[in-house]
């Protein structure tokens, strides 16, 4: 049994088939004789315009199955292969320098990668592993073998494909098509594209640190358990039956003692309101919280119009019925920055201008999105409109004039909108928490964004992954705070939720309850285990648990008492790099793989070092 990270979840059994890189690129001609150049930027054409026409199709067949993010995702690379920069880097090179069309096209986009990992914008170095797979549909096309890697697995036999290389979005769309049950991969992130998609489909991905060593179990029968981050080769069936039934089987139990009230209420956390489509509502409140950026980041170069938004968030509407739906307003900045928009200079983008801060600039962007929300909300719907950052009282009044303002510009307008709506504030900052119980006298309702909140508590970037052992949102500062919280809103008697990543964590899920906190808000692949927990769940056994947290000394005795590991052991396990990271072999460090010229090959390994005293100590070891 090995163990691994969960990219995304499920359980499914399969025969283990390896692919290596190179059976995802064909050999490449290098350079094109004198003359030939113009034939070959029109080769280099033709091949781009027929793997356009291929990207419609399947943004097509995405879109009958109502899977417009998923589709969205692909229509992005439709754009990268028609834009005008990748064409005349690519077009220059094989007219100047007589590169055949593969060498040119590796040549543009490793550069353009090389751009998107080194910039300081989180999302374009997120969009670098879409770039690469882009790189590699264009060599296929213009390569002699066409085929698409995982159309040569077996035919008889649905497999569990083990790549060493990093989940990519096109695997995911080619893994329907060849019936492919799941992924074991080496690199990439749960919150990557290919990630987004493969929960979508319910294609259960794990990561696990060395995949070559599964070579040997070629064929082997295995189980891949991303419930519990476990993959098991050649297991008993037995074992087999019982993890693939036993959610199903507690599923049903949960749902069945449903009449009996659970711990907590249960909520969904959703980024785009087609999440909602095939959601089973049994024991679910509504939603906790709607992250609005998507269609700010992905969907346009531009502001989306009052009448687009509208559309959007009317469907969270339609498919929650008349249950509460929570949409937060624009947090935008940090770690999601607009193509679009110059936050202007920002030495430190976490402590600059994000969510409201920016609101002060352009009062029409939010006047405008919260015109939509309450437009989309009109007639019998439910709505909780959900102000991020907020760091104290005054700013919770400069929102409220923006509400003002919107609903006066309606009525002016004479278009009908949500006149009896509920406010609240997500708090996300220490000052925020000491500034609570002036909150509370305002607001109807409020959310922790634990997410934040950790981060700004220990002063600790939420994305850096050399300070990640500094982010703990076990530690007993965290669970005095949330205590605190849960107190000052129980003797209000206004309702407080968690809708931070712990909400999900079926590990933090008893001690949060514990603590005093009703309402969890997961993320929707993670409500029926969240869902099953819940109603097996004792209050007095989880208060027990929080009270024995709460007079620990550190994180690890915390985590101890919950059955944790030392997160210490886990980061050396985890092998979690991003594109264009390695981890320093000797002392550990996440260093930069491109443009680091301190590199040594080794076998078919390539490590990174921080300096040249590690890369000694390496070499001389
Ligand atoms: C949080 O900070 O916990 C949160 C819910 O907001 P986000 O993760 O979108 O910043
Ligand atoms: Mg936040």
């Amino acid at each position: 049994m090995l163990r691994g990270e969960i990219i995304s979840p499920g359980v499914v059994e399969g025969i283990l088939h390896l692919l290596t890189q190179a059976a995802f690129v064909p050999p490449r001609r290098a350079t094109v004789l004198p003359g030939e150049e113009k034939n070959e930027v029109e080769r280099f054409r033709q091949h781009v315009d027929s793997l356009v026409e291929d990207f419609q199709a399947t943004v097509k067949r995405l879109e009958s199955a109502s899977l417009s993010a998923e589709a969205e995702i692909v229509r992005s690379h439709i754009l990268i292969l028609q834009d005008p920069e990748l064409h005349s880097r690519v077009e220059t090179s094989i007219l100047q320098a007589q590169l055949a069309a593969e060498a040119a096209v590796e040549h543009a986009l490793e550069e353009i990668i090389y751009l998107f990992e080194e910039s300081e914008n989180a999302v374009l170095s997120e969009r670098a592993p879409d770039l690469r797979d882009l790189g590699m549909h264009l060599q296929r096309k213009l390569g002699y073998n066409q085929a698409p890697p995982l159309s040569s697995l077996p035919a008889d036999d649905s497999g569990i494909v083990v790549a060493n290389v990093e989940l990519l979005p096109s695997f995911v769309l080619e893994a329907l098509a060849a019936d492919v049950r799941g992924f074991i991969v080496e690199k990439g992130t749960a919150l990557s594209h290919a990630a987004i998609l493969a929960k979508s489909f319910g294609l259960p991905v794990l990561r696990i640190p060395r995949v070559d060593l599964l070579r040997r179990h070629e064929g082997t029968r295995v189980l891949v358990d991303a419930r519990q981050g476990e993959l098991l080769i050649d297991p008993d069936p037995e074992e087999v039956t019982h993890r693939t039934t036993k959610l199903r089987t507690l599923r049903d139990q949960a749902l069945s003692s449903r009449l009996s009230p659970t711990v907590a209420r249960l909520w969904l956390s959703i980024v785009d309101p087609m999440q909602l489509k095939d959601v089973d509502w049994t024991g679910i409140e509504g939603v906790g919280l709607y992250r609005t950026e998507m269609l700010f980041i992905h969907d346009h170069q531009r502001w989306p119009s009052e009448e687009e938004q509208t559309r959007l968030y009317r469907k969270a509407f339609e498919y929650g019925g008349t249950r509460l739906i929570t949409i937060r307003t624009l947090d935008i900045g940090a770690d999601k920055p607009l193509p679009y928009l110059s936050f202007g200079p920002q030495d430190n983008p976490a402590l600059g201008l994000r969510a409201h801060r920016l609101y002060r600039f352009h009062p029409e962007i939010a006047i405008t999105q919260i015109r939509a929300i309450l437009r989309a909300a009109s007639g019998t719907h439910r709505l909780r409109l959900l102000f991020p950052m907020l760091e104290c009282v005054e700013e919770w009044h400069a929102v409220q004039e923006l509400v003002h303002q919107a609903t006066a510009s309606l009525r002016v307008d004479g278009i009908p909108f949500q006149e009896q709506f509920e406010q609240g504030v997500l708090i996300e900052t220490p000052s925020a928490v000491w500034d609570f119980p002036r909150f509370l006298n305002v607001v109807d309702f409020a959310s922790v964004g634990t997410n934040d909140l950790v981060q700004y508590l220990f002063a600790v970037d939420r994305n850096n992954a050399n300070v990640a052992r500094a982010y703990r949102p076990a530690h007993p500062v965290v669970l005095k705070v949330l205590r605190e919280l849960a107190d000052q809103a129980r003797q209000a008697g206004k309702p407080l939720s968690v809708c931070g990543e712990i909400a999900g964590e079926a590990w933090f899920i008893p001690l949060l309850i514990g603590l005093g906190i009703t309402d969890l808000s997961v993320p929707v692949p993670r409500s029926q285990e969240t869902l099953i927990q819940l109603a097996q769940l004792q209050a007095s056994e989880c208060r027990e648990l929080a009270q024995k947290c709460l007079i620990a000394d550190t994180v690890s005795e915390v985590r101890t008492r919950l059955g944790r590991q030392d997160p210490a052991t886990q980061v050396k396990e985890s092998g979690s790099e991003r594109p264009g990271e390695a981890v320093d072999p000797v002392c550990k460090m996440t260093v930069h793989t491109v443009g680091n010229p301190l590199a040594v090959t080794q076998g078919d390994m390539r490590y990174y070092f921080c300096s040249s005293r590690c890369m000694d100590l390496f070499l001389h070891r």
